[in-house]
């Protein structure tokens, strides 16, 4: 490993992080026949590094922490969010490195795992200071071969969205040269920079897909004791940023009944239902979801998490469910949208209340499947669609005329419309995505579902991940 170590882990965590997620991996991995040797090479977290770099802010210098960790290359481009946190450490961008390894692994993404984080509260500073400290960040990351579209790919993560990707992206094309491929070094662009429609509501939409597949599994939902279907099933929302409004909106316009959201500053509750477009609008004019009219604001919004609800979806930090508040937890399913929001030790506990938790590495899966269709659209040249959307106008609206000639009724203008028009890229997007979610869903709830000794979902994904990755090695030769 290269660097130092960033040893500052915030006080939330219960154990190490990395240590956590390797607690899972153990878990899943006691229960295959791969040689250790192996094993220990698919946990490893094969490169990190730390840096420390200077910025002029308000006249002053101030020195900048940060990391890029690359959790594995078994294949390559590594892929992986890049965050701006004060809490961000060492340990944490590893563990993130590491699901982003298994995650890959989980959805039939051919990357290996990534993670980078700048340690900084982004509120602490203004747009031009924000955009020095991205383009030094990605200088640094340059200059040590730690971002390049074949070699490290970030995205957006906590704390950052469009805007940075596209400092990153022209800072990359600045020392980039001729490369032809060189806007595909990072995802989550804005659309006229290289990016792809639909990629920012992707983790979101693609969690209400993965939601929605279980909701619909008879075997599950008995299991649990529930009715079959989203209609009507009650939610609570932790985190209302990319992610947490994302999955709101999408699971709202499904059928759900969102109850309760929470954010840093307090949480707002209805039992009969909070209208997600609304409560966005309200926070955009007032800065705050707090004192949403028609609601009940709870100062202490963590405590919300505790409250009764169908689906309880942790969609802000890390750690956020502990051993201090797992037994109150009165969800029947726990949908992760975060990374590892909850602490290893405290599954347990959950488990053995008979509550369904959807690990992260599966359900916010999302939004590195989008960054994948991203990168082939910029190193493919091409937007999505654009060859054959036209075609396919052309061939439906022969077939049109042909029912019409048969059948001597002409259609609507609207249903006509309705049946000629021809997909175009988010349209392409969003259907490989939930294509992408139900497959893995699949593959996953297959081992759940036919091994004895697999006893929840997480190892059964963590077990979907593993055999991938160690046939991947065993297709480079390197393991016997
Ligand atoms: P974001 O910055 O857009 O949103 C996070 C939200 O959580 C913010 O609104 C913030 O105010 C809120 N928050 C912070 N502390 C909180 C607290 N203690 N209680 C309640 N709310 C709190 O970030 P995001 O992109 O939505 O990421 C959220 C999580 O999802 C992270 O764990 C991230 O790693 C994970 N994730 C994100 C993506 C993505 O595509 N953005 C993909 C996969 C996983």
């Amino acid at each position: 490993m290269a660097g130092t170590s960033g040893s500052d882990a915030p006080k939330y965590f219960e154990i190490p992080f990395f240590e956590s997620v390797n607690q899972n991996f153990d878990k899943a991995a006691v229960l295959l026949h791969h040689p250790k040797g192996l094993l220990d090479q698919i946990r490893a977290c094969n490169s990190v590094y730390y840096m420390q770099f200077p910025v002029r802010i308000k006249g002053d210098i101030q020195v900048i922490s940060a990391w890029r960790a690359e959790h594995s290359h078994h294949k390559l481009p590594c892929k992986g969010g890049i965050r701006y946190s004060e809490n961000v450490n060492q340990d944490e961008v590893i563990a993130l490195s590491a699901l982003m390894t298994y995650k890959c692994a989980v959805v039939n993404v051919p990357f290996g795992g990534g993670k980078g984080g700048i340690k900084i509260n982004p509120r602490n500073y203004n747009e031009d200071e924000l955009e020095r400290i991205t383009r030094r960040y990605t200088v640094e990351l340059i200059h040590k071969n730690f971002i390049g579209p074949s070699v490290d790919v970030p995205a957006p993560d906590y704390g950052t969205g469009a805007r940075e990707m596209a400092w990153i992206a022209d800072t990359y094309q600045t020392f980039a040269g001729n490369e032809i491929d060189a806007l595909a070094c990072v995802t989550g662009k804005p659309i006229p920079q290289g990016g792809v429609r639909g990629r920012t509501e992707a983790t979101g939409r693609g969690l209400f897909f993965g939601v929605r597949e279980t909701l619909n599994d008879i075997d599950v939902m008995k299991k649990l004791g529930m009715p079959v279907g989203m209609d009507g099933k009650t939610v609570i929302v932790q985190g209302f940023g990319n992610v947490g409004f994302h999955a709101a909106k999408f699971l709202q316009e499904g059928g759900a009944i969102i109850t309760g959201i929470i954010e840093w500053d307090g949480a707002v509750v209805n039992p009969k239902g909070i209208d997600v477009m609304a409560l966005d609008a309200h926070r955009k004019s007032t800065g705050s979801i707090t004192n949403f009219p028609g609601s009940t604001t709870i100062k202490e919004g963590n405590s919300v998490l505790e409250y009764e609800c169908d689906i309880l979806v942790p969609s802000a930090l890390e750690s956020q469910i502990t051993d201090r508040n797992a037994p109150n937890i009165k969800a029947k399913i726990i949908a992760e949208g975060a990374n590892g929001p909850i602490v290893a030790s405290a599954e347990n506990t959950l488990l053995s209340k008979g509550i369904l938790i959807i690990p992260d590495m599966y359900l916010n899966a999302g939004g590195v499947v989008v960054s994948y269709f991203e990168w082939l659209k910029n190193i493919s040249h091409v937007r999505f669609g654009r060859m054959d959307k036209r075609f396919e106008e052309s061939g439906n609206l022969r077939l049109v005329s042909v029912v019409e000639r048969m059948t001597g009724k002409s259609l609507t203008l609207e249903e006509k419309n309705l049946l000629v028009r021809g997909a175009d890229e988010e349209d392409l997007v969003n259907s490989g995505l939930e294509d992408s979610m139900i497959t893995a869903y699949h593959e996953i709830m297959d081992i759940w579902k036919s091994r004895e000794n697999v006893k929840d979902m997480r190892t059964a994904a963590f077990i979907s991940a593993i055999d991938k990755i160690a046939m991947s090695y065993f297709q480079m030769g390197i393991f016997p």
